[in-house]
Parts: C-alpha cells; structure tokens; sequence
C-alpha cells in the first residue's frame, strides 16, 4: 500500500485531473493522483483496430476550443480534418433521403418552425452569464420545464421536433425529456451555440487528432510520473481543522485541499467527513449522466466514398443514431463510426455485443449498402455500464437543478474544490472545458495555499 503527504489530491486522471496537477507542479505544490481505472484518460480511451489506432471516447476538436488545441501543439500531437464531403442521409420514420448541404429537404412549415426556433434560441442564449445561468432572467420559468415540454409548446411541425430529439440525442447523449431548457440552453451557451456544436466545417466535429487524443493525457501524465497512481479508487475524504485525509485502495493521503476532478454523479459516491453541503449533495445526485454507446466499423475500401456519400447518416430509429467517416488521416484504414444515443443507447445496452454488432451492422447496410456488412474489425465501447464514468459525454441537469443547486457546482466545500468538464464556463461536455476546470481548481488551490488559509 502507497500513501503519503502532499500539498493537494488530484482524484481522476482524465484530462481536468491531470491539467490540475500539472499546474500545481508548475506552481511547486506537491501533489498526488488519484485514478480508478487502470489508465488514465477517463472519457477519452484510444484502442488500436486492426492497424491504426481509433477513439472510442472524445475524439473532435473545434475552432475556440483553444485550450486543448495548445496544449496538443505543445505536446506534439497533430491533427487532421474530419472528412465531410459527399452526400447525407437522414432516415426518418424508416425512410431514407439522401441530400447536400446542411439540412434535408424539409416541408415548408417545418423550415420556417426552425427559423423561428433558431432565433428564440440566440435570443435567449444571449441573455445568459456563462459562470451563472441561474442568473439570467426569467431562469426559474425556463428551469421548471424540460426541453420536451418546450418543443411541444412552442414548435409546430413534426420536421422541426424531429431535429430537436436528433440534436439532443447527438449533443448531450439525452432525451429531450431528460434535461432542463435551462440547462439545455446554457450548453449552447458554453458551446458558442448550436450552429457550432452540431457542424464538421467551423463547428465541433471540425478535426480528429492523428494517433488518437488519449496521447495527451499519456503523455501529461508520463510528465508527472510518479505521482500518477492508477488503481486508485478513492472511497472516503474526511476533514478537519488540521487538513484532509483521503482514502483510496491504494493507500491513505494526507494533504492541505483536494480537487475531486471527476463528474458530479461519481463525486455523489465518495463518503465525505463531515457530510458535503446540501446543495452540493443535491446537485450530485440531479446531474445524471447521458447515455451513449460507440462503435468502430474498419472496412478494406471506403466504399460509401466511391458512391458519392460522406458516411454522415442520421436516423430517429434503430441503434444509431449518429454516423460519421471514421478513416485514418492516411487512408490506410477506412472507416465508419456511430453513435447510440439517449433511448437507443439504453434500449441497446442490455443486449449482448453480438447482437449490437449486428444491428449495428445492418443499418449501415441499410444507408451505404451490403458491402457495410463486412468490417473487417468491429469495435465498440458501452459506456453506460463502465462503472468510473456511468454513461457520458456528460452529466446533465434536470429541471429545477439549475436554479437551486447550480451555484454549487464550483463552490468548494471546505478543503474540498470541484473540477471536471461538467464545471466549465465554456466548452462544458467537451475536453476543452475539463482543461479549463483543472486550470481554475489549480489556480483556486493554489492561492489557498499561498494565503495559508484554512477551511
Ligand atoms: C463517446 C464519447 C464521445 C465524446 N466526444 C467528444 C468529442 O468529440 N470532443 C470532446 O471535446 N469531448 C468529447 N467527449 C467528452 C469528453 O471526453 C469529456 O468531456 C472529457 O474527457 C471529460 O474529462 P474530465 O477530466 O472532466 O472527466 P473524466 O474523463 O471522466 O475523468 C475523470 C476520471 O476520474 C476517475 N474516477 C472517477 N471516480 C473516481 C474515484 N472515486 N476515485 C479515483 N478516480 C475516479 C475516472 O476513472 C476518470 O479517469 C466524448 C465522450 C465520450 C464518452
């Protein structure tokens, strides 16, 4: 058993975790990390198939998500575009249409619905604080209902509610009855809005990184060896005038502050001495998890490509419920991925690989033809059922959670102080805003540290 003294715990090693212990190094604080798994990464998780390397967890980058973009420059690890060009397929109902440009061929009614809802939309977000929503006006009425209640409320045309269950599904990995329109609007918000969060070109999903991204957390915590310890699951934190003690199955800690950089849901199961505030406890168990399930298809031609498609297929049936062009930067290793998203991921959960496989299998079969049933490797990773993240991307805020408990989010309880995407004032969901939060809980530490301030 391991164990020690340091100035500060670092609990998670994905990318919010190690970014924090990396700054505390910096500022010549000691530190330890703390880490469940038996690797680091958290919600990224790169796996070699067949002969390259792919992501099976986060894999975009877009343009403002400068914090990850510098810090895969300085680390050395490269990127390439994500492949976009050719034609889209939306299955709708069972039916496929095949179209160009941004959106399918919709009826008249449901472009001028999407028009009306883009503007109430950029309305709203305007009037957000990014670093407070619960603050913007009328924040308890938008808190009180879902997004579904919204949609139905305020929108006409089955085509425009269509495109709110697949954005949600894509976005936030949830249900349109799952989350706050609080909520769902201040992730626009951080995400410098739904243009930006849904689009390849200019957008999110603009550009994959050669390798994989799980390089950079690698390659951070290879920087701060040995004080990565993997393994680790933290079980109590307990408090006291003199300091924190923490307790993992790899040995006890004793330090001055702790930053627990992992997602609000999981950070509900550690036991604290003494209990956690009300509104932090509240909120640890009102921020659920999206779901997803995510699967890597390599096949030996880029069969979709010779028939004009960009591998782009969305659908409001079946398991997949997104789909993308997932080739090497090379070419060497044609590929497709795609997502189970919100009710497909939990419909599909249950069922066993092989039957994933297959259903999987078959609705590519079904968008780019019978040649998308011979992979010649297929790969997929629930993370519904991995016990250290409990679904993903995200967690999500039901409704009244924003406007009663979302100031507790970074609040520090004590010695204790938060990190991890889910904190984020901008890019919140998204690597860029777990970096973002181990910058601020370092920074936020380190000045208690400085000032030798107690609890
Ligand atoms: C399928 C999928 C696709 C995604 N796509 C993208 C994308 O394209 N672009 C993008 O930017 N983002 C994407 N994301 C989201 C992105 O991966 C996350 O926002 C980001 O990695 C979160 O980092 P984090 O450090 O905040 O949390 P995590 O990565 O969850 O790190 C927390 C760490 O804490 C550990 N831990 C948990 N509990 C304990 C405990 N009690 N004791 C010790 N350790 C513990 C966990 O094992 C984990 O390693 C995606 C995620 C998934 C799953």
């Amino acid at each position: 058993m391991a164990g020690g003294v340091v100035d500060v715990v670092v609990i998670g090693a994905g990318f919010a975790g190690l970014t924090a212990a990396r700054e505390l190094a910096k500022r010549g604080n000691s530190f330890v990390v703390l880490e469940a798994r038996d690797r680091v990464g958290g919600r990224v998780y790169s796996k070699q198939i067949g002969t390259h390397t792919f992501d099976l967890g986060g894999q975009w980058i877009g343009p403002t998500q400068n914090h990850l973009a510098a810090l895969a420059k300085e680390l050395g690890v490269q990127t390439f575009p994500q492949y976009h060009a050719g034609s889209k397929l939306l299955s709708w109902g069972g039916k496929i249409q095949r179209y160009n440009g941004e959106l399918p061929r919709l009826p008249i009614l449901s472009m001028i619905d999407l028009l009306r809802m883009q503007r109430s939309f950029n309305k709203l977000v305007s009037q957000i604080p990014p670093e407070s929503p619960w603050k913007m006006p009328k924040a308890d009425k938008l808190d009180s209902m879902t997004l579904e209640s919204w949609k139905e409320q305020f929108l006409w045309s089955s085509g425009s509610k269509l495109f709110v269950d697949i954005i949600t599904r894509a976005v936030l990995t949830s249900e349109p009855r799952d989350v706050s329109f609080l909520f769902f609007l201040s992730y626009l918000k951080w995400g410098h809005g739904l243009d930006t969060l849904i689009s390849i070109p200019k957008g999110a999903q603009q550009d994959r990184f050669i390798g994989g991204v799980q390089q950079i957390p690698e390659k951070l915590a290879k920087m701060l060896e040995p004080h990565v310890i993997l393994g680790a699951p933290v079980r109590t934190i307990t408090q006291s005038t003199e300091g924190v003690t923490v307790v993992s199955e790899r040995g006890t800690w004793k330090a001055e502050r702790v930053i627990v950089a992992i997602p609000p849901v999981l950070s509900g199961q550690i036991h604290y001495d003494p209990p956690l505030s009300a509104a932090r406890d509240a909120l640890c168990s009102r921020m659920p998890m999206g779901s997803v399930i995510k699967y890597v298809a390599t096949y030996e031609r880029a069969f979709w490509r010779d028939a004009g498609f960009s591998g782009e297929a969305f659908s409001d049936t079946g398991p997949t419920v997104t789909t993308f062009d997932d080739t090497s930067h090379d070419g060497g290793a044609p590929a497709l991925v795609s997502f189970s998203d919100g009710a497909a991921a939990r419909q599909w959960s249950p069922a066993s690989p092989a039957e994933r496989q297959r259903a999987v299998l078959s609705e590519f079969a079904r968008f780019f033809g019978p040649k998308a049933l011979h992979p010649t490797h297929f790969e997929e990773k629930d993370w519904n059922t991995d016990p250290w993240s409990k679904g993903c991307y995200v967690g999500v805020m039901t409704p009244g959670t924003m406007t009663s408990f979302g100031h507790a989010l970074r609040e520090p309880c004590g010695r204790i102080h938060w990190s991890g995407t889910e904190t984020a004032t901008e890019w919140m969901g998204y690597i860029d805003g777990a970096i973002q939060s181990g910058l601020r809980a370092a920074a936020e530490v380190a000045d208690r540290l400085s000032s030798g301030r107690g609890t």
